[in-house]
């Protein structure tokens, strides 16, 4: 109890310090002209200026630690989502770089006009720094794709089922394999609360996302892709199979939402 006192004394200390050191910052500001930078608008305006002036040095220096972005802006179309882009969780290795452009040239020349979506890859430096909620992201080496969808009946190039991306699950039917059960556990996540944000027009492409998951199994595998996590009901729905396709387990993130690629 006392030990508990103790701690919550210390956080009150150090949120009253860091109080005191803002307003210090502030009224350092004000004399040389800078009051605007210690508005709320002004700051957000500075961490613009500074993130938009740091983002192509992160790019060349992340070239140095051996790691791509995928492009944030489509390009023959490959593009990362923008909520992948922006906190720049976009870094791949060049082998895993080389097999991604690669699969969405081949989507493309397949599909006129088919793009592929990459979502969360890894942080531009260092081995071993995992991408939240995604702990296996850490090396370059992994990155999740979204899956292909129809609107209406027709194609809908590029589009994401949600505004993150993720979390717009294609549950199990009936019959099919349920290895898991239906609830929640560990890191599998069954995020009903998120189904508001979700979209209720995209269907599931079932030929491009088929052709995704055969074309990483074989042209992908010889390329050096070691693993790919799809849930088995959607594995059976779509006849995918390989030495590759796998199923992460119960305890992992579900995958009935997006791909995962890694290399081996
Ligand atoms: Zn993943």
């Amino acid at each position: 109890m006392v030990g508990g006192a103790r701690r919550a004394d210390c956080v009150v200390d150090a949120a009253y310090a860091g109080w005191r050191r803002g307003l210090r910052f502030g009224v350092w500001l004000r004399p040389r002209g800078l009051a605007w930078a210690a508005t709320s608008l002004g700051f957000a305006s500075l961490f613009v200026a500074l993130y938009a002036v740091t983002w192509f040095p992160i790019g060349q220096l992340a070239a140095l630690g051996g790691r791509k972005p995928l492009p944030c802006i489509d390009r023959a179309g490959l593009s990362a989502s923008l909520v992948s882009c922006a906190p720049h969780r976009n870094y791949v290795a060049p082998q895993l770089f080389d097999v991604i452009a690669s699969l969405s040239a081949d989507v493309a020349q397949r599909y006129p006009g088919g793009k592929t979506r990459a979502l969360d890859a890894s942080f531009p430096f260092f081995d071993g720094v995992p991408l939240p909620p995604h702990l296996s992201h850490d090396d370059g080496e992994k990155v999740d794709l979204a899956f292909h969808y129809t609107r209406g009946g027709e194609p809908a190039p590029g589009a994401l089922a949600s505004p993150i991306g993720y979390w717009r699950f294609e549950q199990p039917r009936e019959g099919e394999p349920l290895p898991c059960g239906t609830r929640s556990q560990g890191w599998r996540w069954n995020m009903e609360w998120f189904a508001p944000f979700t979209s209720r027009d995209l269907v599931l492409d079932d030929e491009r996302t088929r052709h995704v998951l055969r074309w990483l199994a074989s042209t992908g595998a010889q390329r050096g892709v070691g693993k790919v996590f799809v849930e088995p009901h959607l594995a059976e729905r779509l006849n995918a199979s390989g030495d590759v396709i796998r199923f992460q387990g119960c305890r992992a993130a579900r995958h009935d939402d997006h791909i995962h690629v890694q290399l081996r």
